[in-house]
């Protein structure tokens, strides 16, 4: 006998998009390939081209990480049973998991010829462990003025690699939502951007970026996802002499309620956008937004506040 379902259930299988998207393994490359591409008579070229080296150098970490006791999955389990995040960054951080993944990318990066990077990568290999915890702990819960700003990229990089790794090499992970709907369901961390993807399954859906793990969840859109208002939200671009504006491949989603904003990506208008390489090219949207008024409260780990 054919199963018949009821009008409540056809409506959650019809609209149950799938929670998570997660990162090819090969986003560092991609991130830096699009920093490449935008860094092309961009007003912040020599920054984007240094950032682009640095994923290069995530990615050759993530393909060859270092060899240390892989996490403790009994506590990964105990975390899913109890629907916490299994990376949770607040306490990860404060453990030394991470450290040889710092280590990795400070041997694996090519001899730079900026000095102030020279001294930076100094600074970070001399740190004793205590120094570049204290310092990631700071990252990670979004006090980024008590890092030197030179530090951050590198310190931040290396956080990244080691997070994403471990997404990455976790099989069947099942998540679910966080406390908020800023807050990445594998890590804890606040989201950098959200992601209006294209393709397949998850066509027309938004997903948040994680700043730290680069796990997508989906949020549904036109809600702000800091105060969950959905009442006079409003979208800004940057001008952009290839996009008309309604077909602007980056906007600012800006909610009047909590007077803050967040960048979407809309891949239907460009279909190779990525998060972060577009959030760190469009560092002028934030410049206007903060004039008129509007707080980020989304970080990118590879840029100190007040920096650009
Ligand atoms: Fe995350
Ligand atoms: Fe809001």
């Amino acid at each position: 006998m054919p199963t018949i379902l009821e009008p409540g259930q056809i409506e959650a299988a019809a609209s149950s998009p799938p929670f998570l998207h997660l990162p090819p393994h090969t986003l560092f490359d991609l991130r830096a390939q699009r920093l490449e591409q935008l860094a092309e008579g961009h007003p912040l070229a020599d920054y984007l081209r240094l950032i682009a080296g640095l994923c290069r150098v995530q990615q050759h970490v993530l393909d060859n990480p270092p060899l240390c006791e892989p996490l403790d999955l009994q506590r990964i389990e105990v975390c899913k049973q109890h629907g916490l995040p299994p990376f949770a960054a607040d306490s990860l951080v404060r453990e030394d998991d991470w450290q040889p993944y710092l280590d990795a990318l400070l041997e694996s990066y090519p001899a730079p010829s900026q000095p102030a990077v020279t001294d930076a990568l100094a600074a970070l290999n001399q740190a004793s462990p205590g120094q570049r915890r204290a310092w990631a702990v700071a990252l990670v819960s979004g006090q980024f003025s008590l890092v030197p700003a030179a530090l951050v990229p590198f310190l931040g990089a290396a956080l990244q690699t080691a997070w994403s790794h471990w997404l990455l090499s976790t099989p069947n992970l099942q998540l679910k939502p966080g406390d908020s709907l800023s807050q990445c369901p594998a890590c804890g961390s606040p989201a950098m951007a959200g992601v209006i993807r294209n393709r397949g399954k998850h066509n027309g859906l938004r997903y948040l970026a994680c700043s730290l793990c680069a796990c997508e969840w989906h949020v549904v859109r036109v809600k702000c996802v800091y105060c969950e208002q959905s009442k006079g939200l409003d979208y800004l671009s940057l001008e952009d002499d290839r996009h008309a504006a309604n077909q602007a491949p980056l906007r600012a989603e800006m909610c009047p309620s909590c007077n803050t904003y967040l960048k979407l990506l809309y891949l239907e208008n460009d279909a190779h956008a990525e998060a972060l390489s577009a959030d760190l090219s469009s560092l002028m949207l934030d410049m206007r937004l903060a004039q008129d008024g509007y707080q980020r409260l989304a970080p990118n780990l590879l840029l100190a506040p007040g920096d650009e």
